[in-house]
């Protein structure tokens, strides 16, 4: 209704004017989106030396610069000559909770109005944080919320490494270690995964160490091997959730089309090419994945590899048929696992009591998006 009254109401010339001006707006191009190569050529035809990319680069991605104005140690003058150019897209905290163990959550919201979640986890003098690939997930699992709503979008790299930056800058502290466990399938949206891990690894950025920066992957095969092709030394989880193949196609029907013998084939392969060693989820759903057929398919598919086995309590997903398992079954599965030389762990979830936890973070978008 508004644009048709501007339309009736302003003249030709002003029409002429204003699209001038939305083009313009439109042309400029998101500085943290500029390669390194972008931003010097910006700064050629401004006339500016070549220090001062280092120097914006500094404040884009070491301080987390959130306006042109920031930027002290550049010209004013410079600082409206980028400003004309490029924008600096603000993150909006759109809410945020503290769970009781010292988790905070943050549903981070970019330009165009797509809000995805990250958690920051401090334990002692580490800080943990967990940052979303997409907003929402196309792999449709069936135990997790994320993947109920579907995928809206891929985030750019400097979007995932935004959170963690965000996340850094709240606590105040520096960032020990990222998984890439919230929203999204980040091998569905590799480059731009890639990307962020390289800045978040760089001196030039976070300078997180690469086997501290861990990507979550439902299994998306041809992804895992162009992964174990990278030169650093990232880490890699799977998610398993069911060595049974009926099981697993049940659980997990976005990763149907690759089977399990496929993914053991190519996790050898990645083990051989990295020597690194993968971690594998599973989390415990009674009377779906916890049973003995299970369990043994579970330790074949482990024995005689390098695996971790990351033992996972089902979160409590609102409308969700599943149940999780006992924490007696899990600790069975611990030791059998174990019995057959497969190290396996429990893993604790921080934040449940804020929704932080794994695979409920769309509960609390829904929650926001009817406040
Ligand atoms: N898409 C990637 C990474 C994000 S999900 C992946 O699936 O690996 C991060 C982890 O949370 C995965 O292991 C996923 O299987 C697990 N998860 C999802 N829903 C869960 C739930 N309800 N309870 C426990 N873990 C869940
Ligand atoms: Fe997507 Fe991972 Fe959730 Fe599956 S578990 S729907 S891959 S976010």
């Amino acid at each position: 209704m508004q644009d048709a009254n501007i339309k009736t109401t302003s003249s030709e010339g002003d029409d002429a004017e204003k699209s001038a001006s939305s083009a313009k707006a439109q042309a400029r191009r998101e500085l943290r989106d500029l390669s390194h190569g972008e931003l010097v050529e910006i700064l050629e035809q401004l006339g500016q030396p070549k220090f001062r990319a280092k120097q914006i680069e500094d404040w884009i991605w070491v301080k987390n610069a959130q306006s042109f104005d920031d930027m002290t140690n550049l010209p004013k003058s410079l600082r409206a000559s980028l400003a004309e150019r490029c924008v600096l897209g603000g993150t909006t905290v759109a809410a945020q909770q503290v769970s009781t163990d010292g988790s905070r959550k943050y549903l981070l919201r970019f330009d165009d109005g797509v809000a995805v979640e990250c958690v920051g986890m401090p334990s002692g003098n580490r800080l943990a944080v967990c940052a979303s690939t997409q907003a929402g997930c196309g792999m449709k699992c069936a135990f997790c919320a994320t993947g109920a709503s579907g995928l809206t979008r891929n985030l750019t790299a400097s979007e995932i490494y935004e959170q963690v930056m965000h996340v850094r800058d709240d606590f105040n502290t520096r960032v020990t270690s990222v998984v890439l466990m919230g929203q999204g399938e980040p091998f569905m949206n590799y480059d731009a995964t890639l990307e962020a891990l390289r800045r978040l690894n760089s001196p030039e950025g976070a300078g997180i160490g690469a086997r501290h920066l861990t990507v979550s992957t439902s299994g998306v095969i041809p992804m895992i091997k162009r992964f174990a092709n990278e030169p650093e030394q990232f880490t890699l989880a799977v998610s398993l959730h069911s060595a049974v193949q009926r099981t697993r196609d049940m659980l997990m029907p976005g990763v149907k089309k690759w089977s399990l013998l496929h993914l053991y084939d190519i996790m050898g392969e990645y083990v051989d090419k990295t020597g690194r060693r993968p971690t594998y989820e599973y989390a415990l759903i009674k009377g779906v994945n916890d049973t003995e057929d299970e369990l043994a398919a579970l330790c074949d598919f482990c024995r005689d590899n390098l695996a971790h086995v990351n033992i996972i309590k089902l979160n409590d997903v609102k409308g969700s048929r599943f149940q999780p398992s006992s924490d007696a079954r899990a600790g069975e599965f611990v030791r059998r696992l174990a019995s057959v030389g497969v190290e396996a762990t429990i893993r604790n979830s921080r934040g449940s009591d804020i929704d932080a936890a794994c695979g409920q973070l769309r509960q609390i978008v829904e929650r926001n998006l009817k406040e």
